[in-house]
């Protein structure tokens, strides 16, 4: 099911070498359907190969550059298609799927499930519960998992909010099963795309290839530089009109992940509110906070994408002052405002572009 956005996107691929974020769909979450599990492949020239797929409800597509074989594209695709499996909470045999429904999970040491628990308890307390995939409940009673959307009554929100915190989770040292405290159910929407780029980079890399850019749902992971050793050009989606891009920026080796309000909301026809699909765990309401879109740009993909949805949850001040604080992470911001500006951090000045004069641009030191 290719929509406007989709052909915009492979346009753009040809026109800046990349697109970028903020694609439609969340992993276990609702949005198109009509997935399909094929695998298309295309060579734009004897060493350029393209392979597309549709995994983690979104689109993902794939490009390396002087490559002879599909080969290692096409194994990273089953890779991630087999994580989708292993990940989703919806999937009923999943580790995840078995916890949410309160069994004693054997959790294998070396799986991605326990990668991304520590990945995700690691995100949790830099950001100090911002990023809290416990917040699951609260995403489904608002009907961000099923397209049925409403807005719950207040005490049933705080009521439910009992249930969330990953700070109840004992994940202990080297525990092999876990149970989760009564009620409590996880979701790595926030981070399994991520996490699949940073499998994806470290596949690819193994296989020998150096220069590729993956489009996985908005998240982009460019690896190595363009073949003629030029940066790679990132469009970063304009949360007024999503349509169009707000700024290109320049990156090599690195993961741009986008968090916005735009990628899903529902209108409450009471009222006339906009609610998005990012929860604050301190409320259980969706952000409204002024913030329209977080990029971070970071080598660290898993990293990137709990940050991005995190400083979405934080707001723009809390995100700077976080950006300055944890310099030692090593990466860069683009946070979009509704007062029509694009605010950088320094590490971008330089490298970013602005692709619409509806904006002011901003570098934060
Ligand atoms: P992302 O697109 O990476 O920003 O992830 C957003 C998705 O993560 C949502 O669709 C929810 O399923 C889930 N989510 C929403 N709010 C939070 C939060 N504060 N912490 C963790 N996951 C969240
Ligand atoms: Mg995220």
């Amino acid at each position: 099911m290719l929509n406007r956005k989709f052909v915009l996107m492979l346009i753009m691929t040809v026109v800046l070498g990349a697109t970028g974020c903020g694609w439609i769909g969340g992993f276990g979450t609702a949005g198109e359907t009509g997935a399909s599990t094929t695998t298309a492949i295309t060579w734009s020239d004897a060493t350029t190969c393209t392979v597309s797929f549709y995994a983690m409800d979104t689109y993902m597509s794939m490009t390396a550059y002087e490559v002879a074989s599909s080969e290692a594209l096409e194994g990273v695709a089953a890779m991630i298609m087999d994580l989708e499996a292993e990940l989703s909470a919806t999937n009923e045999s999943s580790a995840v799927a078995r916890l949410n429904a309160g069994e004693v999970v054997q959790l294998e040491a070396d799986s991605a499930t326990v990668a991304l628990l520590n990945r995700a308890r690691e995100v949790y307390t830099l950001t100090e519960g911002s990023l809290d995939i416990s917040i699951y409940p609260v995403v489904k009673l608002w009907g961000f998992t099923t397209g049925e959307y409403q807005v719950p009554a207040e005490a049933e929100l705080i009521a439910l909010l009992e249930t969330v915190g990953f700070d109840k989770i004992d994940l202990g040292a080297s525990a092999s099963s876990l149970q989760l405290p009564s009620d409590m159910q996880l979701d790595f929407g926030a981070l399994a795309k991520g996490y699949a780029g940073d499998v994806a980079r470290e596949s690819l890399a193994e296989a020998g290839i150096d220069s590729a850019i993956l489009s996985l749902g908005g998240n982009i992971v460019t690896i190595g530089s363009k073949v003629d050793g030029s940066s790679w050009r990132v469009a970063i989606t304009d949360p007024a009109s999503t349509d169009d891009y707000a700024a290109v920026v320049e990156v090599a080796d690195v993961s741009v992940v986008t968090s916005g309000v735009y990628e899903r909301n529902f209108t409450d026809e009471a009222t006339g509110v906009t609610y998005c699909h990012i929860i604050d765990p301190s409320t259980g309401y969706p952000v409204d906070n002024g913030l329209l879109s977080v990029t971070v740009i970071c080598a660290d993909g898993t990293l990137a994408d709990g940050l991005s949805t995190a400083l979405m949850v934080m707001g723009q001040e809390a995100a700077l002052d976080f950006w300055r604080t944890h310099q030692d992470l090593d990466f860069q911001l683009m946070l979009i405002n509704d007062s029509g500006q694009v605010l950088i951090t320094q590490g971008l000045e330089g490298s970013m572009t602005l692709m619409s004069q509806d904006y002011e641009l901003v570098v934060i030191e």
